[in-house]
């Protein structure tokens, strides 16, 4: 059996594989992309000591890292069950789609998460052209111009909020009768002089000339009017969904889903960590990933030491 299983090739099972080879101990990573989410983006300039690179690059780099240890890497794999331990002391079984079974001492969960989309026609074709999911990451590119923010839950009122302190102008597009976002955050907003707010308007377009953004058009559903915005950004915040299905009665989920951890990246198996976007932890970012993905191998050792016998 494995020491450590980490279970997920982004940011955080990379960085949670590392630490744990580093330890001496028996490594493996299974993962369907490794690299994740970060093979889906152009540039990347918030890691730092890395000023500017680019998301292939960037994952191929995670994976060269985990490479120069004696890690078992399981690529283009799909877990598909977590059985946990009978015991402190006993394995934690995961089943893979192809039929495998792997045994390990502890388990780093971090399959992430993925951006829920509008399934509207423009945007996929323009994602990375104007389409962008992360007012983090791609804020700055939008400097000095219009960008529309569809969804007005925290998220969405949060971005537009970041947004309108570097943008020209902000349109917030939520389909329902209000916003359902922290009256705080409701009242910051609408304090801005920069931002508009369109209620009850399903964005049914995403519009551009072939190579960017130019707009968007939404039907105001109250009159069934439809209307256009011209945009050169359009952030989606409509939810980001974890990769946690598959675990789904085995370790404690919110009801959004994500894995509850402690501050050791405990869930509420034993002998089970996890790390990263699929978790509670805010902030769905690379460094911090990474950063939760050192912690629960970290935890995952000292478990190890505590549960070994002697
Ligand atoms: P992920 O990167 O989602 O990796 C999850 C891993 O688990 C993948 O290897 C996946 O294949 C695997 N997996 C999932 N389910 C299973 C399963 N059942 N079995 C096996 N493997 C599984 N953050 C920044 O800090 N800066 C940026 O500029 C930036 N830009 C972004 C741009 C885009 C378009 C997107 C989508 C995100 C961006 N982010 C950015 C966010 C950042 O990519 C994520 O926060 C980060 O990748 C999360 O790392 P993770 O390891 O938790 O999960």
């Amino acid at each position: 059996p494995f020491d450590v299983l980490v279970v997920g090739g982004g940011p955080a099972g990379a960085t949670a594989a590392i630490y744990a080879a580093r330890k001496g101990i028996r490594t493996g990573v299974v993962s369907e992309r490794f690299g994740g989410q970060t093979l889906d983006t152009m540039g990347i300039e918030n890691f730092a000591s890395v000023p500017y690179t680019e998301g292939p690059k960037f994952a191929a780099e995670l994976e060269n890292h985990v490479r120069q240890y004696d890690v078992d890497i399981m690529n283009t794999q799909n877990a598909t069950t977590l059985t946990p331990a009978a015991t402190e002391q006993g394995l934690v079984e995961v089943e893979l789609a192809s039929g495998a079974r792997l045994l390990s001492r502890s388990v780093i969960v971090s399959t992430g998460a993925r951006w829920r989309s509008m399934n509207v026609p423009g945007e996929t074709e323009y994602r990375n052209k104007g389409v962008t999911y992360c007012p983090h990451c791609d804020g700055p590119l939008f400097k000095g111009k219009r960008v529309a923010v569809v969804g007005g839950g925290n998220s969405g009122v949060e971005a537009a909020i970041d947004l309108a302190g570097i943008v020209s102008h902000v349109t917030l597009i939520e389909f329902d009768a209000e916003l359902r976002a922290d009256e705080v955050l409701q009242r910051k907003l609408r304090s801005l002089p920069n931002v508009e707010i369109l209620l009850n308007a399903q964005t049914t377009e995403v519009v551009g000339d072939g190579a960017k953004v130019t707009g968007l058009t939404y039907a105001e559903r109250t009159t069934e009017t439809w209307h256009s915005v011209a945009v050169d950004g359009v952030f989606v915040q409509i939810g980001l969904l974890p990769n946690t299905e598959w675990l789904s009665g085995t370790v404690d989920l919110t009801p959004r889903g994500e894995i509850v951890i402690d501050d050791h990246g405990r869930t509420s198996a034993p002998g089970v960590f996890a790390a990263g976007d699929c978790t509670t932890a805010p902030f769905k970012q690379i460094i911090v990933a990474a950063g939760a993905g050192a912690t629960a191998a970290l935890g995952a050792f000292d478990h190890l030491i505590r549960t070994s016998t002697p």
